[in-house]
């Protein structure tokens, strides 16, 4: 981990029910988590409100994806502004499951950002590459594309995480290895410090996601670039989470 102050999201996506939630939630509730580190959770939007009427302020909740402007008119969407209305702090955008099953292109997402920074969320951005893009030694060009269209659309960067996760290690149990993290976390920050500047490089956090659990966690929060974790399938286990949580200390 580095100097920034380390922080972990659960991303639930399409997973639970009112009951199951309820008892992460209490598993949540009576866990012990440090206090140096951001911990956030992403509930599917349809129990928000359940979590954010029975979940301990010292959990921040996200949604999963918003809306790219106003509401009104778009069936089906959430916009920024009821995120906001509900509690929400933050938004994942650009996950590789909106990506590359829903068909999201990166323009479309940097507006999003560019939305949702503007109406004051926080948004976790994610980028990351193929294993045919990994093995054909494409993966900072990628990766890079990506956060280009992050860059050319938002304003400013202070309420910007950036979550690396290559699609080959998401939900496969594949972890992708430290230094395979390290590598893509040292050419992101590279990449901002030539492409933004050196405060944004220096102050942005980079955290890494991917088959993340408890027992791989504090391998990879060794390593210096890596400055938290988005975690899936380990973040619906409330005591493996809180793990996670504490893997840097
Ligand atoms: C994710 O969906 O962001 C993720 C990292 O999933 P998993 O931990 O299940 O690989």
């Amino acid at each position: 981990a580095g100097s920034g102050k380390f922080f972990v999201g659960g991303n639930w996506k399409c997973n639970g029910t009112k009951d199951s939630i309820a008892k992460l939630v209490s598993d949540l509730n009576s866990a012990s988590l440090e206090a140096d580190v951001d911990v956030v959770v992403s509930p599917p939007f349809v129990y928000i409100d359940q979590v954010k009427s029975s979940l301990t302020d010292r959990i921040e909740i996200s949604g999963q994806n918003s809306w790219v402007g106003k509401g009104g008119a778009f069936t089906g969407e959430i916009s920024v502004e009821q995120l906001k209305d509900i509690g929400c702090k933050w938004v994942i955008l650009g996950h590789s499951e909106r990506r590359h099953v829903i068909g999201e292109k990166d323009e479309f997402i940097g507006k999003k950002a560019a939305y949702a920074l503007s109406e004051g969320l926080g948004v976790i951005a994610c980028i990351g590459e193929k294993l045919e893009e990994r093995e054909a030694g494409k993966t900072f060009d990628i990766c890079f594309e990506q956060l280009k269209a992050f860059a050319d659309a938002v304003p400013s960067w202070d309420k910007v995480v950036v979550a690396y996760e290559p699609v080959w290690a998401i939900g496969t149990g594949k972890v992708a290895s430290p230094q395979q993290a390290q590598e893509v976390h040292v050419a992101v920050r590279d990449w901002l410090k030539k492409n933004v500047s050196e405060e944004v490089a220096s102050k942005t956090r980079i955290i890494y996601g991917g088959s993340v659990n408890g027992g791989n966690c504090a391998e990879l929060a060794k390593e210096e670039d890596i400055d938290g974790f988005l975690v899936g399938g380990a973040s619906l286990k409330g005591p493996e989470f809180a793990t996670i949580v504490n893997s840097a200390t």
